[in-house]
């Protein structure tokens, strides 16, 4: 298979398009039982490129790779790795356009849309190159007089990275880049929907010198064979796995055996919440923001959007009016707001939770058609919507806005709270007292008040409840890379 013209046409560099996985210190271009897998553009459904289908045995040969490979690297400088992430950092920088263009080719969101995940991705390496120099230890008062304590953080080792195909470059940005920083080194397995991305990112990673061994991107059909070995391989020290909560509950079983350490980045079920004082119009920006992004494929996407009686009526004129300007249409297009979905089981759950809902009297106000095929859904919006729905309880994780009408804030905090996930609650207000009970009652990682943006490198992104374990970005994301280690100095003078 050579890479689709349709892709190779709109890049500057041709040379990021790889048809190739990167497995320790070389690149490998076929497996070795010859399987192979193809990734599709999901808006015309043409195969752009067609990569190895590997195997354990070339996770463990990166495995293997990668733990050579940590041992020169965590003995740098801090200033030494910071000064090769920012080597790859401008070059990330310097090709956004063709990585959005990658980007958009394999997963679909609009090109503006994937240039400014590019550029959030290399935020990350930026952020955690600064933190490389500065990952302290502590000193203690010592508990008897002829001692002394110190606190070291050191590396955790070689992490194996399992990310999915709704953020191709920001979600494995989000954990190579602390990996690495504080010594780590990597083997991450993209989703098989959206590995160029991924490939792309190993190519610039070896221009800009970082250690050959030291980021490898395992290409494979499925992530379960990966999922497997790497749960398993005791050279493997921790796994940052970015994706649902029942692939997150997998790899805790299976990583049981070796008490392996987790990062869990899982589902969300966002409520998005409109108070009676609110400002209507930003109320409506705001869910447009938090709901249609990325076609409703994020995991911060607002699910279920509550808003009080009295503004009801009016939240949803306004509301709705906007959804009708959204156009929907190939990434490539220059107006287009909302993209394909990634596959035809998105297509049908999405189709499944609005057939219900209007089963169980919800209203549909607009959106809803027949997609005729594609992978295409027209954004939509239903009113009366109740607890009993799929779109309640389940993530759409697609282009659709339920929304649930509701009397006092005791009442809403309890429907927001109802869900099993907690990863981010959106709310607009203008009551202080109200915006700190509201903010502190939320069961979630993350509370965007008057916004409906809220992910940035310098802030800690997690969930509570079922939506995982460990935050990525800002200093508390260094964290989940490095163990403490204590250290008791007897024979000191009193
Ligand atoms: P997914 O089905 O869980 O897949 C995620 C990754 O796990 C893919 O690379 C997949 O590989 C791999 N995988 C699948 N089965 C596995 C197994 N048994 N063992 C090991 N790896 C396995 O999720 P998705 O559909 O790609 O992504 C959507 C989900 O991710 C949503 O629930 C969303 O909320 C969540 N998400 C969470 C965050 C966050 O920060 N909390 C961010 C983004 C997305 P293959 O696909 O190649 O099999």
């Amino acid at each position: 298979m050579v890479v689709h013209d349709s892709l190779l046409a709109r890049l500057h560099d041709k040379t990021l398009v790889v048809e190739a996985a990167k497995v320790g210190t070389r690149w490998v271009y076929n497996a070795t039982d010859g399987q192979r897998f193809d990734v599709h553009n999901p808006s015309t459904g043409v195969i752009l490129a067609s990569l190895p289908a590997l195997s354990a045995g070339d996770a463990r040969k990166a495995i293997a790779d990668a733990k050579k490979a940590q041992l020169s690297w965590v003995k740098k400088t801090g200033k030494d790795r910071a000064a090769h992430l920012m080597r790859w950092h401008r070059l990330w920088i310097d090709n956004a356009d063709d990585l959005a263009t990658i980007l958009t080719a394999e997963q679909g969101k609009p090109f503006t849309e994937a240039r400014g995940e590019i550029l959030y991705g290399a935020a990350y390496l930026e952020w955690f190159a600064e933190e490389a120099k500065r990952i302290y230890g502590d000193v203690i008062p010592a508990h008897v007089e002829n001692a002394r304590i110190l606190v070291l953080k050191q590396a955790i080792g070689v992490v194996a990275a399992i990310t999915p195909w709704n953020f191709p470059n920001a979600m494995i940005a989000r954990k190579v880049a602390p990996a690495l920083a504080v010594g780590c080194a990597m083997v991450a397995k993209p989703a098989a929907e959206t590995p160029l991305s991924t490939l792309a990112l190993a190519v610039l990673a070896d221009r800009a010198g970082i250690p050959d061994g030291l980021f490898s991107v395992i290409t494979a059909r499925s992530g379960a064979e990966f999922g497997r070995e790497v749960t398993s391989n005791p050279d493997v020290s921790k796994i940052t796995f970015t994706g649902s909560t029942e692939v997150g509950r997998i790899l805790m079983r299976q990583g049981a055996e070796q008490i392996k350490k987790l990062g869990l980045e899982l589902g969300g079920n966002a409520p998005f919440i409109v108070f009676d004082d609110a400002d209507l119009d930003s109320a409506v920006e705001g869910a447009i923001l938090a709901k249609f992004r990325n076609a409703g494929q994020t995991c911060v996407c607002a699910n279920r959007i509550y808003v009080q009686s009295s503004i009801h009526d009016a939240f949803v004129a306004k509301f709705v009016t906007r959804v009708r300007n959204l156009k929907v249409g190939d990434g490539f297009e220059p107006d287009t707001v909302i993209g394909p979905l990634i596959n035809r089981s998105s297509v049908a759950k999405v189709q499944d939770h609005i057939e219900d809902a209007i089963k169980q009297g919800a209203v549909l106000l607009t959106g809803g058609s027949p997609d005729g095929g594609t992978h295409f859904v027209e954004p939509t919006v239903i009113i009366g919507a109740c607890a009993s729905m799929k779109v309640a309880t389940e993530e759409t994780f697609g282009p659709l806005a339920p929304i649930f009408r509701f009397d006092d804030v005791d009442e809403v905090i309890e429907l927001a709270n109802s869900s099993e996930f907690g990863l981010s609650g959106y709310f607009y207000a203008k009551d202080m007292a109200r915006i700190f009970k509201v903010a502190e009652a939320l069961e979630v990682g993350i509370v965007g008040v008057n916004t409906g943006l809220i992910s940035t490198e310098v802030a800690p992104f997690g969930g509570v409840k079922q939506s995982g374990l460990g935050r990525e970005g800002s200093r508390y994301g260094a964290d989940d890379y490095l163990e403490i280690k204590y250290i008791c100095l007897g024979g000191q003078s009193a």
